[in-house]
């Protein structure tokens, strides 16, 4: 049962429907969608049972059912991501508003379990995509699903929004996809209908004006800011866009939908900003709520000095570039005892952020270096980095699950470090030893399920 008081506060919304709104939520039916990984998604495996395409981004599909994601390999070797479709409207709000991509700079706020970011990290193929989450222990999720997406131009960073200040005039686009009261999510979580409250919408009204309060003068002169929630309430959406409208030097960017959509375009009371509700009644999607604007004001760059990154040594150099054959537009460095690669373009970018912020992950891992052996990293086997001089060892569904709960599986006439695929997309590393196989799946993403 939906809360009377909740309801009561949308009676008078665009687009609310409070009997069609009910059914829904009464009804069991569930939404399920995937996002594709263009660059790890080929013929072998393309084979979900697909029920459309979700209309507003190209790489988004409604599935039939709800298969079990842990059992798939694919899920694992980040061939998709599952992501609600409502939110990957976020598809088309760049497409309208950010149309170059190359050399972009982009921050994603709030981004755990990580949705939005791989979704950014497929459209800016040529920028760099700064993926934060304040939260230490769910920066950690974030940390796996950018992982299994591949992407060398991807850091992920755990810091509260507040230290971007430190990168004044930094990003050329910021997306802040804030903590919120989470009506949209009712019918997929009912746990959060019992603890949504009017009281809690308030409190994260409050949070999202001081989150993006905070972060705005990390944003340049002309570069856009797109604010969303999955809640319903004006509160954290309209409301929150007067008074961004109140408090800085905005331009609210009207996004075009087609009417088959069914996508509710609303103007906020004072300002007339434009957003974007989605309304589950409406269309195949869960509730959400999206906003773009174009930064105005005079701001100059004030860039930090930068820091370092510890180079590896010529012998190191050599030693990695034999195992992994590198192509030469990459920059090779060291960080404890981890060897790393960054797209060479990124390397002054990287080394003043990390002076203002606390990097988890930048680059790609490789590995590390064991006296005459070298130890490759899982970072670089689910990564997007070319592997043709590897040796791969291609395995079926059952020893690919196999694999993947980190059992041992049958490798014959091969010896030494090989990289298992499924389907022709990396899982992990193996080493094939004369009598047994060691498992290097990462303990901590193992399948635990029988
Ligand atoms: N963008 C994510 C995605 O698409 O997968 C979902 C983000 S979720 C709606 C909001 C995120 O904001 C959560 O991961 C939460 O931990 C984080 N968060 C909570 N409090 C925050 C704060 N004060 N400042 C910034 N982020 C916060």
């Amino acid at each position: 049962m939906l809360p009377i008081n909740f309801l009561q506060s949308l009676a008078q919304l665009k687009g609310f429907d409070q009997p069609a709104f009910e059914a829904v939520h009464a009804s069991a039916e569930q939404v399920t969608s995937i996002r594709i990984n263009p660059q790890k998604f080929n013929s072998e495996n393309s084979g979900w049972e697909k029920a459309g395409q979700v209309p507003w981004c190209n790489e988004g599909y409604y599935l039939t059912q709800r298969p079990s994601f842990t059992f798939d390999p694919l899920f694992h070797a980040g061939a998709y991501y599952v992501q609600e479709a409502s939110s990957m409207f976020l598809c088309a709000v760049l497409q309208q508003t950010v149309q170059e991509t190359k050399g972009m700079k982009v921050l994603d706020l709030c981004a755990a379990p990580g949705g939005k970011t791989t979704l950014l990290a497929s459209y800016f193929k040529d920028g760099l995509v700064v993926s934060n989450e304040v939260i230490k222990s769910r920066a950690n999720i974030l940390v796996e699903n950018v992982t299994k997406w591949g992407s060398d131009h991807v850091i992920v960073t755990n810091n509260d929004p507040k230290s971007f200040a430190a990168l004044t005039s930094y990003f050329d686009v910021i997306i802040v996809d804030a903590p919120c009261s989470g009506s949209g999510m009712f019918r997929k979580d009912t746990q959060s209908i019992v603890e949504w409250s009017e009281e809690n919408v308030k409190l994260c009204s409050l949070r999202q004006q001081r989150i993006v309060a905070d972060v705005l003068p990390a944003l340049k002169e002309g570069g856009v800011l797109i604010y969303s929630t999955c809640s319903y309430s004006v509160e954290e959406d309209e409301s929150i866009l007067d008074w961004l409208m109140d408090e800085q030097d905005l331009v609210s960017c009207r996004i075009a939908v087609q009417d088959d959509w069914r996508i509710v375009e609303t103007e906020s009371t004072r300002h007339q900003a434009y957003g974007y509700r989605f309304w589950p009644h409406r269309l195949q999607g869960e509730g959400f709520f999206i906003a773009a604007f174009v930064k105005l004001g005079n701001f100059k760059n004030e860039y930090l000095p930068s820091g370092k990154l510890s180079a590896a040594t010529k012998q190191e150099q050599q030693f990695i570039n034999d195992f992994f054959s590198l192509p030469l537009h990459y920059h090779l460095f060291k960080q404890k005892d981890f060897f790393r690669v960054l797209p060479q373009q990124w390397l002054p970018d990287i080394e003043k952020i990390s002076r203002a912020l606390y990097i988890k992950k930048a680059g790609i891992e490789l590995g590390s270096i064991k006296g005459k052996d070298i130890i490759p990293s899982h970072e670089f086997a689910l990564s997007l980095l070319p592997k043709e001089k590897l040796t791969t060892v291609e395995v079926s569904r059952d020893e690919a699950l196999q694999y993947l709960r980190k059992k041992e599986i049958k490798v014959e006439g091969i010896k030494g470090w090989v990289m298992i695929t499924y389907c022709g997309l990396p899982l992990g590393w193996a080493k094939v030893l004369p009598n047994r196989m060691n498992n290097y799946y990462p303990s901590e993403w193992r399948i635990l399920k029988d």
